[in-house]
């Protein structure tokens, strides 16, 4: 038996890239205030009674983080352990969009 795991990046890529773009069409996002600028920066996501927060940081000294069920599952396995939340916020997010490399490295 096989046991090498094989994974469809091009198929992989397009479902996030999809539900990523559900979430910039149906979720609400809003940038939470920071207190300083070099600060993470917070995002709240909300989509009928869903609620996440989504964080990032700007120097990227740390991974984006998100509070949703699959951000957790993923972890590290999937797209960087990226979430569809956290790559909407980074598509949405002009100064953000560099932290974007690391699901296509
Ligand atoms: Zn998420």
């Amino acid at each position: 038996m096989d046991k090498t795991l094989t994974i469809d990046f091009r198929a992989r890529d397009q479902r996030f890239m999809r539900a990523a773009g559900d979430v910039l069409k149906r979720y609400r996002i809003d940038r939470l205030e920071q207190a300083d600028p070099g600060d993470p920066v917070r995002f709240r996501i909300r989509g009928g009674r869903r609620e996440y927060t989504v964080t990032v940081d700007p120097r990227w000294a740390s991974k984006p983080a998100c509070t949703c069920p699959d951000a957790a599952q993923l972890g590290g396995l999937q797209n960087a352990g990226y979430c569809k939340h956290i790559i909407a916020v980074l598509i949405r997010e002009k100064a953000l969009q560099f932290q974007l490399l690391e699901i296509l490295l």
